[in-house]
């Protein structure tokens, strides 16, 4: 049998097009490819689990917009939200109805929320989450985990090499080193740089994914989200839980939830604006008080509770009942195995890590604990699986650092060819 390959012609001639006016062709680096070796596939559209690309490709999508669209593509529901919200006119910089009813949806969702602050980027929101969290206590230092991703905040680009406790480094050219140097990052998971770094400096805040997502997916180990807990309280630090990626997509409460450990914020984005610009932070009267006009705490935004975002992000919610989250949990849960099978059927040692709505498939034989756990995986094995899963019409995040989006359209017909294709993808590598 002819190996398949891909038509990729339009896109091809797009992307030279692409790299004179955008710089590497692309609006956001991962969207490049450049991390399985190939360029950019240019989508034309979508549909319930799948996108068409200029060339006329089809792909069942596992991105499907890093996170948002927990309900697929062009979801008629969410079109018709945001059709009608559009006839009323984009955009007002006055406050609308639909603002407050999302915020009371949200605190409803999540038991540690009583306020929401709406920004338009995630990037936003955990940057005026440190804000708050640095007037709250008075304090400068914040605590964050290795491979955590919360946007581009200058002094949130930090990484450190091992998991020790160590300051920050700046991780891009442009970030002042006074920016990260009041960041101290720890190994995720790892308790006893968590002990020792909480013991040596007075924090504003400890920042982390619940259910990091951004380095592959790496769950906490059991007792990892307590002891966040425990040690922010006892350092005077906030807990600030990222929940960009986890939020309304591990469980209708999000990682909070699941884990029953409480943060002192939380950050939102993704599904909370249902595929259109819209993230928030958010938290207890007495801290998101201190946000103005209420308090000091300055923030704003012209576009921030945009009446189109909202509309997409309450229509997206309302669709997220119980019954979806038990959906999502056993599509995730037969892609996962059939993942697991498909690899070990092919002989390739796999570790797939899966929670509700997110699963990564780590090239090793694990465990994964932590960033330097996933960054010993086999790259370019993984690479070259991921070239092979979209020359057979599936659209893996196209980074081993990244997590899949299984939606609640893709149903068992979908992961069953997904799986198959996966199966020949293993094959074709070995
Ligand atoms: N936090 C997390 C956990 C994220 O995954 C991301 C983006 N992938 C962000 C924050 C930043 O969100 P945005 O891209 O909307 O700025």
């Amino acid at each position: 049998m002819p190996e398949p390959t891909l038509n990729d012609a339009r896109s091809a001639a797009l992307y030279a097009e692409a790299l004179r006016v955008l710089p590497g062709g692309v609006n956001s680096p991962v969207r490049a490819m450049r991390s399985i070796g190939r360029d950019p596939i240019f989508v034309a559209g979508g549909e319930g689990p799948e996108i068409v690309d200029v060339d006329g490709n089809r792909y069942l999508d596992y991105v499907c917009s890093w996170g948002p669209l927990i309900h697929g593509h062009a979801h008629p529901v969410v079109l018709d939200a945001v059709r009608e919200a559009a006839a009323r006119g984009t955009s007002f910089g006055a406050p609308t109805a639909g603002e407050v009813e999302l915020a009371e949806e949200v605190a409803a969702r999540i038991p540690s929320v009583e306020m929401v602050r709406m920004t338009s980027s995630g990037t936003e929101a955990s940057m005026s989450a440190l804000r708050l969290a640095r007037a709250a206590t008075g304090r400068e230092t914040i605590l964050k985990f290795s491979g955590a991703y919360h946007g581009h905040v200058d002094g949130l680009l930090a990484e450190a090499g091992s998991g020790l406790a160590t300051q920050g480094i700046p991780a891009s050219p442009g970030v002042p080193a006074a920016a990260t140097a009041a960041t101290v990052i720890v190994g995720w998971n790892d308790a006893e740089a968590l002990r020792a770094a909480t013991e040596r400096h007075e924090l504003a805040a400890i920042v982390a994914e619940p259910y990091p997502a951004n380095m592959g997916l790496v769950p906490p180990a059991p007792g990892f989200l307590e002891l966040l807990r425990e040690r922010a309280d006892a350092n005077g630090a906030l807990l600030i839980f990222d929940e960009v990626i986890s939020g309304f997509r591990v469980a209708r409460g999000g990682a909070q939830q699941l884990s029953g450990v409480t943060p002192d914020l939380t950050v939102l984005g993704k599904v909370i604006g249902g595929g259109l610009p819209a993230a928030a932070y958010a938290g207890p009267r007495a801290l998101m008080e201190r946000v103005a006009p209420a308090g000091d705490v300055y923030q704003a935004g012209t576009l921030s509770g945009n009446p189109l975002a909202v509309a997409a992000g309450l229509a997206t919610l309302r669709l997220l009942d119980d019954d979806a989250y038990a959906r999502l949990a056993a599509t995730t849960e037969r892609l996962a195995s059939g993942l697991r099978a498909a690899a070990a059927d092919a002989g390739r040692a796999v570790h797939v890590t899966a929670a509700t709505g997110l699963l990564t498939v780590f090239f090793g034989a694990g465990p994964v604990r932590d960033y330097a756990d996933a960054a010993a995986c086999d790259r370019d094995a993984h690479a070259a699986w991921c070239r092979e899963l979209l020359a057979r019409g599936v659209y893996p995040p196209p980074s081993q650092f990244e997590a899949w989006f299984p939606s609640l359209v893709h149903d068992d017909d979908a992961i069953d060819r997904t799986i198959e294709a996966a199966a020949a993808a293993f094959a074709a590598i070995a």
